[in-house]
């Protein structure tokens, strides 16, 4: 099955641009490829897009700009994101996920890995809007979740834990392998009015991790970011 609605490639560096674009094509995606964000917005203004590889330092409008008008604009924002960063730009990707992308890459990376994020980002596109409220059980790894009765289990044993540290740990559950920034976790899980430091949310973590004992681990700490739940494919055989 071929998707006739292309992925567009934001890409100053022609070169990273026509390799993401052969690696899409190769796997039946249609692509548009183009090079500044003036570009990128005047063809999403008119055409209808599956998702955004979207590199942010580029000439002009830059990626972040083009997230946030993308992220702002009822029309387009519930198009997934995949910002490209190069190494180092740790305060851009905290700032492009918050201001809603949905995942980003490192430069420089596999195209292979590439292709697993869109099709996790496309999946997770399908189903995120009913995921956390249809399902009251959630499992990963050994951790079990019933949210009716908010109650968690790691190996069929109770953990108790405080009404935040539930929270948090239903957030990064309902979307495993996904970087979450301190800032989206104090805004899901307490509302955007409360003012509360990033470091609260270490705090909870780490009481959150202890808790868990060695399920604990599946919750990881991406350096300068935030932090992920580990996704439960990768944990298979634990
Ligand atoms: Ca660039």
């Amino acid at each position: 099955m071929v998707a006739k609605t292309p992925i567009l490639i934001v890409e100053d560096e022609r070169q990273i641009g026509e390799l993401v674009r052969l690696n899409l094509h190769r796997e039946g995606y249609q692509t548009h490829l183009v090079e500044s964000g003036e570009e990128a917005l005047r063809y999403l203004a008119a055409h209808d897009v599956l998702l955004v590889v979207l590199d942010l330092m580029l000439p002009g409008i830059d990626g972040k700009e083009v997230c946030r008008q993308l992220k702002w604009n009822q029309q387009t924002r519930h198009i997934p994101i995949i910002m490209l960063t190069a190494k180092g730009e740790e305060s851009d990707i905290v700032s492009g996920l918050e201001l809603g992308a949905d995942d980003y890459m490192v430069k420089p990376f596999s195209a292979k890995v590439l292709i697993a994020r869109i099709r996790k980002a496309l999946r997770c596109d399908e189903t995120m809007t009913t995921r956390m409220d249809s399902l009251s059980h959630t499992r990963i790894g050994s951790i079990q979740i019933d949210k009716d009765r908010h109650e968690v289990c790691v190996n069929g044993i109770p953990v108790n834990m405080t009404g935040s540290e539930f929270k948090i740990l239903m957030f990064l559950a309902s979307r495993p392998g996904f970087v979450r920034t301190r800032e989206q976790i104090i805004e899901a899980t307490h509302g955007s009015r409360v003012v509360m430091s990033s470091r609260t949310v270490d705090v909870h973590i780490t009481s959150l991790r202890r808790k868990l004992g060695e399920a604990g681990d599946l919750i990881e700490t991406i350096r300068g970011v935030g932090y992920r739940m580990e996704e439960s494919s990768r944990m298979a055989g634990r």
